[in-house]
């Protein structure tokens, strides 16, 4: 039995939380690869070494001294490795990075990937297991996907019998430079890591005990999730739900390894399993999976009298937003009007230009556009067939007075999206929360 386990950045906060891991991976022996992020914060107020990294290299970008914040980021590892008795010379490591920083010839992906790097070569030293670089073995291509043929078979290569611990987030580009993965990417380590060696299972350590059936810091104390699907968590993970990279699945998926979350601070805790689907279901019963969903999209509609019926007019509507780089996150529509979903970030600095160009190929008799709009997005497979349940949730938002600015139904019926207003978005989680939870 293989275990990949992954532990985050609040798993990684301070040796305290060393302890704990070491007492985790005591407790299975087949817990015997181990995936670190940087360490992260200690409390609400602290800071995550990651964040320290980049702006550290902002400020040697614009020539303001670093000093300081670096002096930061040295501080947390030394404390952590004193605590803890650990023999590794971190200071000439550090000395040599902070040259490297001032005279400007480290990279930003370079500079952020050493909070891992840092955490990994503690763990390792603490733990007596193996230190695997990932700048050995994830070779990235580039385009930026990574080169999961050659990057497995190099790290197959250098585990040896003992445990091993690898740094998240980072590999290397084809020339030899270090690249990262975008934020929250050692998940991807872990899951590659998994991949690689055929693992039993993909253990991710957080700090909740698996996907809570809504956003902890919109619902108190939500539920957690026994068992999720891998079609589930992309579309909650889609919406909004940042428990996981959204890129960790695709490797373990097409292993069909299964992914395991748990809670680094409640070990005992079985967290939530991800796989393809269960042959036997812990809670049949459960209609829907979680709830999530983000804020700031903005609705642009187009009416047009007889739009239905005239032929090639969606296929003109979404020419009009490619010739503007802009893809659509749902279209949902009427007889006369059609909707374009799309978040304000993205929308917002073309919009003058993108109405221009819709009055133009489009000649429609009105556009509206909507801000401040929140998605909602209620998951789950079992929503399938089941009539009543689109039915339950318009109920509940009605009875709290929340007006839905727009609907959108997957014929797959894994989920039901609707829009909000901003302001109402946290209540029409916990609305739907307390009308479906158990
Ligand atoms: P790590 O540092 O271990 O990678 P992250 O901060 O990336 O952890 O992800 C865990 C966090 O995700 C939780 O602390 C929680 O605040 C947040 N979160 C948001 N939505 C959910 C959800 N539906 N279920 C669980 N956690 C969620
Ligand atoms: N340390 C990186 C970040 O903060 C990667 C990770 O934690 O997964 O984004
Ligand atoms: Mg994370």
């Amino acid at each position: 039995m293989l275990k990949v386990t992954k532990f985050g950045g609040s798993s990684m906060a301070d040796a305290g939380q060393y302890r704990k891991i070491r007492d985790i991976l005591q407790a299975d022996p087949g817990r015997k690869v181990v995936v670190v992020s940087a360490a992260g914060k200690r409390n609400k107020n602290d800071n995550k070494l990651t964040d320290l990294l980049y702006l550290c290299h902002a400020h040697s970008q614009y020539g303001v001294d670093c000093t300081p914040v670096f002096d930061m980021i040295t501080s947390r590892y030394i404390e952590i490795r004193d605590e803890l008795n650990l023999d590794v010379n971190l200071e000439q490591e550090f000395a040599l990075l902070k040259k490297r920083v001032d005279g400007k010839s480290v990279t930003q992906d370079e500079l952020v990937s050493r909070g891992e790097y840092f955490s990994a070569k503690l763990m390792a030293a603490y733990l007596d297991f193996q230190f695997v670089d990932a700048a050995d073995w994830i070779r990235f291509n580039l385009d930026g996907s990574v080169d999961k043929e050659n990057s497995y078979e190099l790290l197959q290569g250098l585990v040896k019998g003992k445990g091993v611990v690898i740094p998240g987030f980072y590999g290397i580009m084809p020339d030899g430079h270090i690249r990262t993965f975008s934020r929250g990417g050692s998940d991807i380590t872990g899951a590659l890591a998994a991949a690689a060696l055929d693992a039993d299972v993909y253990e991710n350590w957080t700090d909740v005990s698996g996907i809570l059936m809504a956003d902890p810091r919109i619902v108190e104390n939500p539920q957690a999730i026994a068992e999720v699907t891998y079609d589930e968590l992309r579309e909650l993970s889609y919406a909004g739900a940042q428990v996981l990279h959204e890129g960790t699945i695709l490797p373990v998926r097409e292993k069909g390894i299964p992914l395991n979350i748990r809670n680094t601070n409640d070990p005992e805790h079985p967290g939530t399993i991800i796989r393809e689907k269960f042959d036997t279901e812990v809670d049949p019963h459960r209609v829907i999976t979680g709830i999530t969903g983000k804020k700031d999209y903005s609705i642009i509609t187009v009416f047009k009298r007889g739009l239905t019926s005239e032929v090639g007019i969606l296929r003109r509507i979404l020419g009009v937003l490619e010739k503007h780089h802009i893809s659509v996150d749902f279209v949902p529509n009427g007889i006369d009007n059609v909707s374009l979903v799309m978040p304000t970030a993205v929308v917002a600095p073309k919009l003058y230009t993108l109405l221009a160009d819709m009055q133009q190929h489009i000649e429609p008799d009105n556009i509206e556009v909507m801000d401040q709009v929140a998605i909602v997005a209620a998951v789950g497979h079992r929503m399938a067939y089941r009539p009543g349940v689109s039915g339950q949730i318009f109920k509940a938002l009605g009875e709290a007075d929340i007006n839905i600015r727009m609907i959108n139904q997957g014929p797959d019926e894994l989920n039901i999206i609707f829009g909000v207003d901003n302001r109402d978005f946290a209540s029409a989680i916990r609305v739907l929360y307390n009308s479906f939870a158990k």
